[in-house]
């Protein structure tokens, strides 16, 4: 069986682009809640409209929202997925455990990228998505710290936390992780 996994980082620390390169490696179902809610929005769903303006300015989408979206593709598999970008708060990693208990399915290695500050909003400048401007950097990165931060503490006192250095090469960090992964 495999490992569930989660990534944890700020925004820019390079949770989606290890969490595609892993899951097409080990064909994990890819579980990103922020590329979620962005197709509600392409694709001009009722949801997308309830969330657009507030992912635009950076800000965290209502729980319970997020929490739906999480249920529904969590059941496409059991065999082994990865989220990235959920849980973002307390209250999210509450709901998440829970969720998981019911379909009995347990997170198991949770890979946490840091990066600097200053990396982190020359690379989201760079990457030019909507969100990624520098007004909205900001906020993301103040609700990363105030809010999203403190599950590092939580997942450490699950015992199932990894630390990564994600200032490097994405291929000696995917090296690294499948290390970690096997071991
Ligand atoms: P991301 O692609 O993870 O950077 O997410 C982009 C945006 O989607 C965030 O700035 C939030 O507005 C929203 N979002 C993604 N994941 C969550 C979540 N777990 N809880 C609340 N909002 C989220």
């Amino acid at each position: 069986m495999k490992k569930n996994i989660l990534f944890l980082g700020p925004p820019g620390a390079g949770k989606g682009t290890q969490a595609s390169i892993i899951s097409e490696c080990f064909s994990y179902l890819h579980l990103s809640t922020g590329e979620l809610l962005r197709q509600e929005v392409e694709n001009k769903t009722n949801l997308g409209a309830q969330v657009v303006d507030i992912m635009n300015s950076g800000q965290l989408v209502n729980d319970a929202l997020v929490l739906e979206i999480v249920k529904k593709n969590l059941s496409l598999t059991n065999n082994g997925w990865i989220l990235d970008g959920y849980p973002r708060n307390l209250s999210q990693a509450n709901s998440l455990d829970e969720v998981l208990q019911s379909i009995n399915q347990p997170l198991e290695i949770v890979f946490n990228l840091s990066v600097e500050d200053d990396i982190l909003v020359s690379r989201l400048l760079n990457r030019g998505r909507k969100d990624d401007n520098e007004q909205t950097i900001r906020t993301r990165l103040k609700i990363y710290k105030e809010t999203t931060a403190p599950l590092i503490n939580y997942f450490k006192g699950m015992n199932i936390l990894d630390d990564i250095q994600g200032d490097r090469d994405l291929k000696t960090i995917s090296k690294e992780i499948k290390q970690k992964m096997a071991s």
